[in-house]
């Protein structure tokens, strides 16, 4: 749950909060939805992102239609049911035992208030063994005295119970590991047993969390706390060993990345870390560097892109940074450097590729440069007339057909597949015999539309642009063969 009011982070610059994510089913997410599913290897869905902004229109339009039956409409009790309503849509709709539901935000501001008040109602419906508040607080460590200190950490939990809710397990995120007098008084102070007191310490990987969790017991106090049989041991085999991999790299590549929110990474946080599980299965660490697309120019990408051992052209929207970006898929092409361009990164390669190996001159996409002589990057037909920006793009997962003789191919090991998209403009078929006859092919295509959703050069040691997002489905059990198989080409394997 998102306390922000946008309907969703779709219409959000990436500056903002990082990048937007996109399920199967096309709903454009706070890229939290992209760590659950990377950890979990299970797809969410347009019902796991809540924002302020989905509860209001809700309300709102129910208000219009007459559904409140003459009513005054108010937060509490319509948006507090209306937010008691999804949660709980969440587990019916999946059959599922227990939801687990992230409040985003701190306790104490303004616009997180509806949330914790239908948390309390929540609780006092379902009773207290049916509902857990776990509560993450920060302890933050002063150096210049030496100590970690717990006042932020009472005063949020304090804030809370003026709420009117006493959490039930808290976590303390640290730099340095609490000792048993400080987990005694946060105990005392907070009003929860001591082994609720977990500690969530800095780690070098994210990926080490779960375990360090398994480590405090969370699991063995949350599910006594729900009066839950304790259960077997977790099956952590898979991940215990991508975890060792991770730690411990045989080899170590430089991939670039290039983009024009690269001062933000979180803007790139589902491709950085598709990086580290193909990097992991790969047994190789990948150093990915973050390259400002609007520096880069055709008489510099030699100094710019120098070292680098892949290339890889970053999604985007608008003209800023264009340049840089189709230089950059020049430089990997004349180069002989394996290339990933996703969705923009793609269109990038094709503009390039119709500019100087087609002659085309000033051809361009109609996105850039709606008076082009060639735009072999256009407007999709569904997309004309649409004035709307908020989810009206082409979003969510279509079907993918892929020839055998491709790299693409040779990573996915299969014809036929299914990638998320989130984009407006297209590969402009016109163009595509000239291409193809030009050495730049068309290998994977959508099955029902025709359009064009792969291109690559064959003879080039690994050259690909792809119009989904191959990492909006890489996780830690699944790494994307597309990252695995441009990893792999990078080592020069
Ligand atoms: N701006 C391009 C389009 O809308 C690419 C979008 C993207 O990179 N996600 O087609």
């Amino acid at each position: 749950m998102d306390p922000y009011i946008n309907v969703d982070p779709g219409t959000l610059n990436p500056y903002e909060h990082g990048e937007c994510y996109v399920t199967e089913d096309g709903a454009e997410t706070d890229l939290d939805l992209g760590h659950y599913e990377r950890f979990l290897n299970i797809p969410t869905s347009q019902a796991n992102n809540v924002t302020t902004g989905k509860v209001y229109q809700t309300v709102i339009n129910k208000e219009r239609t007459g559904d409140y039956l003459g009513k005054t409409v108010q937060i509490i009790p319509h948006i507090t049911d209306e937010i008691k309503r999804r949660i709980k849509f969440v587990a019916r709709k999946n059959q599922f035992d227990i939801v687990i539901t992230e409040i985003g935000g701190t306790v104490g501001d303004i616009e997180s208030l509806p949330y914790i008040e239908s948390v309390r109602q929540l609780k006092w419906e379902l009773g207290p063994q049916n509902c857990l508040v776990v509560h993450l607080t920060l302890v933050p460590y002063l150096a210049a005295t030496g100590e970690l200190k717990t006042k932020p950490t009472q005063h949020s939990v304090k804030i809370l119970q003026e709420n009117g809710i006493q959490a039930d397990v808290l976590i303390l995120r640290t730099e340095h590991s609490l000792n048993d007098a400080l987990r005694e008084k946060v105990a005392l102070f907070c009003n929860v047993d001591k082994p609720s007191v977990i500690e969530s310490k800095n780690v070098s990987t994210i990926y080490q969390v779960p375990l360090l969790m398994l480590d405090e017991k969370l699991d063995q106090v949350v599910l006594r706390k729900l009066n839950l049989p304790p259960g077997n041991e977790p099956e952590l085999k898979v991940w215990k060993t991508f975890v060792k991999k991770l730690q411990n790299p045989k080899r170590k590549i430089k991939i670039g990345l290039v983009g024009k929110y690269v001062e933000l990474h979180d803007a790139y946080k589902s491709i950085s870390e598709s990086f580290v599980h193909g990097g992991a299965v790969n047994e190789c660490e990948v150093d990915l560097q973050y390259i400002h697309s609007e520096g880069i120019t055709d008489q510099n990408a030699k100094e710019k892109l120098a070292g680098l051992n892949g290339i890889l052209v970053a999604p985007g929207f608008g003209n800023r940074g264009i340049e840089g970006k189709i230089s950059a898929a020049r430089y990997a092409r004349e180069n002989n450097i394996p290339y990933l361009g996703i969705c923009l990164g793609m269109q990038c390669a094709v503009i390039e590729f119709a500019r100087d190996v087609l002659k085309l001159e000033n051809a361009d996409s109609s996105e850039m440069n709606a008076r082009t002589p060639f735009p072999v990057i256009d407007l999709m037909e569904g997309q004309k007339g649409i004035t709307e920006k908020g989810g009206t793009m082409r979003l969510g997962a279509y079907p993918c057909r892929i020839s055998k003789d491709s790299f693409t191919y040779d990573a996915y090991q299969k014809t036929d597949t299914s990638e998320r998209h989130r984009h407006r403009y297209e590969f402009n078929n016109k163009y595509l015999k000239q291409f193809e006859a030009s050495g730049m092919r068309a290998v994977g295509i959508n099955p029902e539309s025709g359009l064009v959703e792969i291109v690559e050069i064959p003879g080039h040691k690994w050259y690909v642009g792809v119009q989904f997002h191959p990492e909006y489905r890489s996780t830690v059990v699944a790494p994307h063969p597309l990252f695995v198989g441009f990893i792999k080409a990078s080592m020069g394997e």
